[in-house]
C-alpha cells in the first residue's frame, strides 16, 4: 500500500507532556492520523496527515443509522525504547468480524497492520515511556453515504487517530463497586453485543449513569432473556476466583471476544489456576461471596487491563468481595499482561509485536 503523507512542520508539532501518568483517558491527540476511503470499488486514498474535522454531510449515514465499528489497543515503549503492540492482528480479525455484523466492507489484515505502523512510526515520540502510560490506539469505520433510505452506505471512511493516556483508573489499581441492573441489558440474542459498534455502548450509557448516581462506578449487565446469567462488567470481560477455578462467561453471541479476556485464559493454567468458561448465574456468585467460595471478581480489558471488584449491589444489598481489597490474582494477571506488554517479561506466546 502507497500512503500519501502530510505532515506537520516540525516546529509547528504539539508540546509532549510533562508526566503522563497523570493523563486522562482519551483526551488528547497527536500530531497526525491515519485515514482511506471506500467507495464500493475496494480501499483507497490511504494517507496520514494532521488530526483534524471530518467533513460529512448532515445526511451521512453514520448520524442516523450507525454504521461504525471501532478498535482499542495501546502501543507501548520498552525499556529497549522499543514500540510494542499486543497481539495487533486478533484486533484486525475482530475488526473484520465487527464490520461484516454491520454490513461493512472489510479491510484486509496486513493492510490494517500496516497501516498502524506507518502511524505509530511517525507518531513515536507520543508514546509515554513511564510503564502505566501508553499510546491509546482508536482505529474507526463509518458509512459516509449522504442518503436516508435504510440501507448499507455505499461510502465508508476507515481513520485511525492516536491518545497519550495514563492509567485508565484515577483510584489506581483499587476495586471497583458494581451494580446490578434489574431493567436494563447490553446485548440480546441475535444482536450486535459480539461487535465493537458505537450502538452497544450508546444504549448502556443510561444504566451506567444509574449507577454512578447510585455511588457505584460500573453495572455488570446480565443476560436479556432472563435476567439472571452474568455477561460483562462495564465495558470489559469479567473473572470469577469461584471454588480454585477461575470462571469466566462462555461466549454465546452476547458477549464482546475480549482480547485481554483471551490472554487471562491462555495464561491461567499456566499459573497453576485452572479455566472453565460456562453460564454463571448471580445468585451463585452471591452465595459464593457469602460461602466464602467466590474468592475475587475482576473485569479485563485493554483499557484498565484488570480491574478488581471489591462491591456488587444487587436487590437492595451490597455483597463485599475479599474484604473490598485487590485479590493476588488479580495482582498476578496484571502483572504478568503488563510485564509482556511492556516488554519486561519474556514473551512466550509470541504475543508482542514490533513496530521498531
Ligand atoms: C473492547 C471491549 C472489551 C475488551 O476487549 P479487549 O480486547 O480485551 O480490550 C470487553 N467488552 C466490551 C463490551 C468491549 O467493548
Amino acid at each position: 500500500m502507497i500512503i500519501s503523507r502530510e505532515l506537520t512542520a516540525k516546529e509547528k508539532l504539539k508540546p509532549l507532556f510533562d508526566d503522563p501518568l497523570k493523563l486522562p483517558f482519551g483526551k488528547n491527540f497527536t500530531d497526525h492520523m491515519f485515514s482511506m476511503d471506500h467507495c464500493g470499488s475496494g480501499w483507497q486514498n490511504p494517507c496520514i496527515k494532521p488530526y483534524q474535522p471530518l467533513v460529512l454531510q448532515p445526511s451521512a449515514n453514520v448520524f442516523h443509522y450507525s454504521q461504525e465499528v471501532f478498535e482499542g489497543q495501546k502501543a507501548y515503549r520498552s525499556p529497549k525504547n522499543e514500540i510494542l503492540l499486543f497481539r495487533p492482528r486478533e484486533n484486525a480479525r475482530r475488526l473484520n468480524r465487527s464490520l461484516q455484523r454491520l454490513c461493512m466492507p472489510e479491510i484486509p489484515e496486513e493492510m490494517f497492520l500496516e497501516a498502524e505502523c506507518e502511524l505509530l512510526k511517525i507518531e513515536e515520540r507520543w508514546v509515554p515511556g513511564q510503564k502505566g502510560a501508553s499510546l491509546y490506539i482508536r482505529p474507526t469505520v463509518i458509512g459516509t453515504e449522504a442518503a436516508l433510505g435504510i440501507k448499507a452506505s455505499s461510502e465508508y471512511l476507515f481513520f485511525i487517530i492516536l491518545s497519550p493516556v495514563g492509567p485508565y483508573f484515577k483510584e489506581g489499581f483499587n476495586p471497583v463497586s458494581l451494580w446490578v441492573s434489574a431493567t436494563y441489558s447490553r446485548a440480546g440474542s441475535g444482536g450486535t453485543g459480539e461487535a465493537k459498534t458505537g450502538g452497544n455502548y450508546a444504549g448502556s450509557l443510561l444504566a451506567t449513569r444509574e449507577a454512578t448516581q447510585k455511588g457505584y462506578s460500573q453495572v455488570l449487565w446480565l443476560d436479556a432473556g432472563e435476567h439472571r446469567y452474568i455477561e460483562e462488567v462495564g465495558a470489559m470481560n469479567i473473572f470469577f476466583v469461584l471454588g480454585g477455578k477461575l470462571v469466566t462467561p462462555s461466549l454465546g453471541g452476547t458477549i464482546l471476544h475480549g482480547i485481554t479476556r483471551k490472554s487471562v485464559l491462555e495464561l491461567a493454567p499456566e499459573l497453576g489456576l485452572p479455566v472453565e468458561e460456562r453460564r454463571i448465574a448471580i445468585d451463585e456468585v452471591i452465595e459464593g461471596i457469602h460461602t466464602g467460595k467466590l474468592t475475587e471478581i475482576f473485569g479485563a480489558g485493554t483499557a484498565a487491563v484488570i480491574s478488581p471488584v471489591g462491591k456488587i449491589a444487587f436487590q437492595g444489598s451490597d455483597h463485599v468481595i475479599n474484604g473490598n481489597q485487590t485479590g493476588p490474582w488479580a495482582q498476578k494477571f496484571f502483572a504478568t499482561l503488563t510485564g509482556i506488554q511492556y516488554g519486561e517479561i519474556e514473551d512466550r506466546h509470541g504475543w508482542v509485536f514490533k513496530v521498531k
